[in-house]
């Protein structure tokens, strides 16, 4: 009996629920994890004037060749991720504009950077997906935290998570509700 109690007791639980399939979780970037505001931010008068106004005269800020590279974490992101990804498969599934390729670069650097994810045991290492058809990735179970319902968000119905709405306006909402 002694070493089956040993073993019961020092195991480490974690490396039992590595091999329990967990559900699905995806998860914008831009005022989800990203603070695109701080990015924002540090742009200058003059670079902003340029993009204040597109063909239907609407600001294209995210045009800005670099300005994925200068934002900041939205606050709580960080610490949510840690604590989601003990209990869901984590992806990040973000867009990144058409017309702005440095965007698409900036933002696989910014994931490496702020979720040390350059290497093999960061949270989101090869776990980001670039698309415009978020709805192509609906799975029985998984749930999306997008802020838009664009882009095919929406499509996840009760399992759309909206980040900013009246039920869900902060990270820690987010996770009180998903743990
Ligand atoms: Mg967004």
């Amino acid at each position: 009996m002694r070493p089956i109690l040993n073993f019961v007791l020092f195991c480490d639980y974690s490396i039992i629920m590595e091999h329990v399939e967990k559900p699905l979780l995806f998860i914008d970037m831009d005022n989800v994890l990203v603070d695109f505001k701080s990015g924002l931010a540090k742009v200058s008068k003059e670079i902003k004037c340029q993009y204040e106004l597109d063909d239907k005269g609407k600001p294209h800020y995210d045009d800005i060749p670099g300005i994925f590279a200068l934002m900041e974490p939205m606050p709580g992101a960080i610490e949510a991720v840690k604590t989601l990804s003990t209990k869901y498969d984590l992806y990040i599934l973000s867009t990144a504009p058409w017309m702005n390729p440095s965007a698409w670069s900036d933002k696989v650097k910014w994931v490496q950077q702020y979720f040390d994810s350059a290497q093999e045991d960061g949270v989101f290492y090869k776990r980001l997906i670039l698309c415009h058809h978020k709805d192509l990735l609906i799975r029985p179970g998984a749930y999306l935290i997008d802020d838009r319902s664009k882009h095919g968000a929406d499509q996840f119905g009760d399992h759309w998570i909206q980040m900013d709405s009246p039920r869900f306006p902060d990270w820690e909402s987010v996770v009180k509700y998903l743990m």
